[in-house]
């Protein structure tokens, strides 16, 4: 037992900080008034103190992490992978709240990083080819009306430009126009080359017969 020379009362030990002679609850109201007075001062302090360890401590975590990559990675993965679920609801919320900040950021960065983006990007589509198509895959299925609808609308904006271009492969006998021929007559999918060449021959030959394809982009046969 200790009597506070504050409030005078008798207590236990564990009631007083240790070696004090003040009791704790008097300890915690000279705190609190201490603060209360000094609002502006130590608050100033504190984001003083603040800036000069953030810097210190963000380089301390980058050394700490650095040295620990691998043993680090694997925390974080096994993590993630106990977390999953709940990681990904929390994910995709903050996406969603976020969704234009976010979208600004990756056009900044993409902008001042092009080169090293276009490669990053590169090597990612090359490594999980498989992923990406299931994904599609996946997406199409999923966002079947909302693709329709913009298929729809942007056939519609540029109905004019699609056309000509529509034209001019029908009457080059481009490839797009061959191969939609040999899908619609003949439901050939994945023509070969020679096919394609048989077909391009077959149909300029057709052309010849029927005398049209003299210049007129407006051929459709
Ligand atoms: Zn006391």
């Amino acid at each position: 037992m200790k009597t506070c020379t504050k409030c005078g009362e008798t207590k236990e030990l564990e009631d007083f900080v240790p070696k004090g002679n003040v009791c704790r609850v008097c300890a915690n109201k000279r705190r609190r008034a201490y603060r209360l007075t000094n609002k502006d001062r130590l608050s100033k302090q504190d984001r003083a103190w603040t800036l000069a360890n953030r810097n210190k401590r963000n380089e301390q975590q980058r050394v700490r992490r650095l040295a620990n990559r691998d043993a680090i990675n694997a925390q974080d993965r096994a993590h993630w992978l106990a977390n999953k679920d709940e990681m990904n609801k929390k994910q995709k919320a903050y996406k969603l709240a976020n969704k234009e900040r976010i979208s600004e950021w990756y056009k900044a960065r993409y902008i001042a990083d092009k080169d090293k983006t276009l490669k990053r990007q590169k090597t990612y589509r090359l490594a999980n080819k498989e992923k990406i198509k299931e994904h599609r895959k996946t997406y199409k299925l999923d966002n079947k009306e909302k693709i329709n609808k913009q298929n729809k609308d942007y056939r519609l904006a540029n109905r004019d430009r699609i056309n000509k271009k529509g034209n001019e492969q029908t009457h080059n006998l481009h490839d797009t126009y061959v191969k939609s021929r040999l899908r619609n007559t003949y439901k050939i999918i994945e023509p070969t080359p020679e096919m394609m060449y048989t077909y391009r021959v077959h149909l300029l030959m057709f052309r010849e017969l029927r005398g049209i394809n003299n210049g007129n982009s407006n051929a459709t046969s």
